[in-house]
């Protein structure tokens, strides 16, 4: 999110020479920037950084106590002389790191043993031992004395930080605050030119002071003051509580007016037409809507019928029936005079998506033939790699009207592509979609007009990121899955214990082929010539690659049984080959990587066997598994795994076994994720920004700024009354202006 707006002093005449490194290390030009280059941690005044932890090639910040100091004589005669280097050991009282200052000895007088610094280098690694070859240092001892109060310290910053103890201030209470640093720039420079900011630059406050006073926040420029120059712990958490806010705060004042500007932006409302195909459609489905497909029906229903583009997010679990929801949508646009398109991922989707509407609709999907309902419309495909004849009867099609339903993938998007009126667009895995792509969807000027939209998911989105990244969509939720199918059973297959499983695993999977069904194997790379070697160079198993399991299974465990491969090195036209043939029932048995992951349906399949599935995110692998089971036969799904009872893999692949619910699944991925980041934090001696908010634990914080801004926005939709925050919004503000639409 754009802050540039946000008080933009140019840094230049304030820190001096220091402005062009914080410019080109940290790309930070403005005083606002530099407040919000956060420190990455505090170090309480007698703590030293646990020198362990240090990972060679990273700049480092080492608070640690120098231990000995020797001035060494190398080289010699050959090389220009006897020359003297001063060798540091610093310690943090477990372990050792060596400096080498080279024809520095003078630096002995300061480094003595006992003395404590601070240490900022890149950590190097000579014949085994890490080292910092001439870091820069800032002794701690001689700062911080006793009685100096950080506002005494204040005034000893003078306006060129380089020219002063940069230490001065910033050093003086208990904790030490650790910049996120370059080479150039040490934390504690960065620091100083900080502290200089906060004394010279009056921060205004972008939160209006009603909603501080509710939520008990300090003022932008005391919270400012409390995370740079913390009293004591307290104080530090005080400041970050505000900066928190304001992380959920902005960001939903910028989605409330995105929300506001889509209430202003005109669409054609199309009202359901009863007796028509959308009536007829209900009336001919062999199966009743679940609860939840009726529910969101009558949402989308509600939507289409205003005056206003609808911006829905549909999310459901895989086999939870999107599709349907979808397609009832898209008739009532029909019957209302428009075109709807159903866009797709992939040519293998959208082949799949309109075979199945073509399905769904029987007679009413063939408008125009002989044996189609006389109140049919057509039902167009258009995809990139189709032949060119093909493909300009498409788009007559779609330019004329006669085909009121438009399946395709991105090659829809483009301008040459003319709808006669599109009322409706369904994006399908809507996640798939690059930014780009994304930016194209969203941009109304190929269509002509701005039409209604419906983004569908099958990746279960936890609360927060709906309020969030989706947090200008209204979003639905398909909770239920049809009844009268059997979930799929999901078994473990340990290696590592019991290695004659796998054999019982490809048994499995014959015996299911013997009865007439369908299955997959899953694996987690493609292999090939580029990367062959079945073991890194770590020395490490490589996950199995298919290239090389796929000739192991045809002429072992699977002889017989009628193989095909499908993975994203094939051209896309051989891969919607292998698709056909396997929804024809051609081949038993797909060998295949996560290309089968999104939608694919072919109810006849109903046993996936995926090799190293300790290599897959959770929700992956659920993904993986709903593409089997979507029959009356029920499904059975083998994560085979290598890794070891209780291994943190292991656990992973348990929990999926043991777990139907993908939302549970998706909000373990993140958790996993945000232990990672922190576990990778103590590794290498950086900490993602305390500041940015949690996901899971800053639900409550998330849920109170939305309501906060939408309250604000109804109120003042100009933001008149709040000048301040119209500045903080800066650029964000003039392109929501410019359309809700064009903002992806
Ligand atoms: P997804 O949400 O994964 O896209 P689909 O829309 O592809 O799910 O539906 C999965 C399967 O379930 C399809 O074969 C579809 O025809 C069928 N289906 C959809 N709704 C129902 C229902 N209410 N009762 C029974 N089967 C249904
Ligand atoms: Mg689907």
């Amino acid at each position: 999110m754009s802050t540039s707006g946000h008080w933009s002093v140019p840094l230049a005449g304030l820190v001096g020479k220091a402005a062009a490194a914080l410019e080109s290390g940290l790309g930070i030009t403005t005083a606002g920037q530099l407040l919000d280059h956060l420190p990455r941690r505090y170090a309480d005044r007698g703590e030293l950084t646990p020198i362990r932890e240090l990972v060679a090639g990273e700049h480092a910040t080492v608070v640690a106590r120098v231990e000995s100091a020797a001035v060494v004589k190398y080289g010699g005669r050959s090389r220009g002389g006897l020359q003297q280097r001063l060798d540091v050991t610093i310690t943090d009282g477990r372990d050792r790191l060596r400096l080498a200052f080279f024809r520095q000895s003078w630096r002995h007088r300061e480094l003595a043993p006992g003395r404590r610094a601070m240490f900022a280098g890149q950590v190097t690694e000579f014949r085994g031992v890490r080292q910092l070859v001439h870091p820069e240092y800032l002794l701690l001892d001689d700062l911080g004395v006793a009685g100096l109060e950080p506002a005494e310290g204040d005034r000893r910053i003078a306006a060129d930080p380089a020219a002063v103890d940069p230490a001065a201030g910033a050093f003086a209470g208990a904790l030490v605050p650790v910049y996120p640093a370059t080479a150039k720039l040490t934390s504690w420079r960065i620091g100083a030119c900080v502290q200089v900011v906060l004394d010279s630059v009056p921060v205004p406050d972008p939160v209006p002071e009603p909603i501080r006073a509710r939520h008990g926040l300090t003022d932008l420029g005391t919270a400012f003051r409390s995370v740079h120059r913390p009293v004591d712990r307290a104080d530090l958490r005080r400041g970050q509580a505000r900066l928190r806010h304001d992380d959920a705060f902005v960001p939903q004042v910028v989605l409330a007016l995105r929300r506001a500007d889509r209430e202003r932006t005109p669409a054609v409302a199309r009202a359901r037409v009863p007796g028509r195909l959308r009536d007829r459609f209900d009336a001919r489905l062999p199966f009743p809507l679940t609860a939840s497909q009726a529910a969101v029906g009558a949402e989308v229903d509600a939507d289409l019928a205003r005056a206003v583009p609808m911006q829905r997010l549909l999310q459901g679990d895989v086999g939870s029936g999107k599709t349907v929801v979808a397609l009832r949508a898209m008739l009532t646009a029909v019957d209302a005079g428009g075109q709807a398109a159903l866009l797709a991922p992939t040519e293998a989707l959208a082949v799949q998506h309109h075979q199945s509407l073509l399905g769904l609709l029987g007679p009413l999907g063939r408008g125009g033939m002989l044996d189609g309902d006389p109140d049919g419309t057509g039902v167009a495909l258009l995809t990139g790699s189709m032949p060119t004849p093909a493909r300009r009867a498409a788009m007559l099609d779609i330019a004329s009207g006669a085909a009121g339903l438009v399946v395709g993938t991105h090659a829809l998007l483009q301008d040459r592509v003319s709808f006669a009126e599109l009322a409706l667009l369904v994006v399908d895995e809507q996640h798939r979609f690059g930014v780009a792509q994304r930016a194209a969807l969203t941009d109304p000027s190929p269509i002509g007009t701005v039409p209604h939209q419906l983004a569908m998911t099958a990746t279960p989105i936890p609360r927060t990121v709906a309020m969030t990244e989706f947090g200008d969509l209204d979003v639905s939720t398909l909770d239920q899955v049809p009844s009268g199918r059997a979930p799929v059973v999901t078994t473990v297959v340990g290696t590592a214990e019991h290695p004659s499983w796998l054999d019982r695993g490809w048994a499995r999977l014959v015996e299911e082929v013997r009865a007439g069904h369908q299955g997959f194997v899953v694996c987690p790379r493609i292999g090939g010539e580029d990367d062959p070697a079945p073991v890194d160079e770590a020395g490490r198993r490589r996950a199995t690659a298919l290239l090389d399991l796929a000739p192991e299974l045809t002429a072992g465990p699977l002889a017989g049984v009628r193989c095909a491969l499908l993975h994203g090195r094939m051209p896309a036209e051989e891969r919607t080959a292998v698709m056909r043939a396997f929804s024809a029932g051609e081949v038993d048995v797909l060998l295949a990587t996560t290309v089968i992951e999104v939608g694919i349906d072919v109810p006849n399949a109903t046993v996936m066997v995926v090799v190293d599935a300790e290599r897959f995110g959770m929700s992956q692998l659920h993904q993986l598994r709903g593409r089997v089971g979507r029959g009356p036969a029920g499904g059975l799904c083998l994560l085979v795994t290598e890794a070891p009872a209780g291994s943190p893999g292991r656990e992973r692949v348990q929990t999926v076994a043991a777990t139907a619910d993908g939302f549970a699944l998706a909000e373990a991925d993140l958790l996993e994720r945000r232990e990672g980041d922190l576990l990778g934090a103590t590794q290498s001696g950086r900490q993602t920004s305390f500041r940015a908010l949690s996901v899971l634990d800053d639900t409550g914080v998330i849920a109170a700024a939305r309501a906060d801004a939408s309250a604000l926005v109804a109120g003042d939709p100009t933001l008149a009354g709040v000048p301040e925050l119209l500045a903080h919004l800066g650029d964000a503000v003039p392109a929501s202006r410019a359309g809700f639409l064009a903002q992806g």
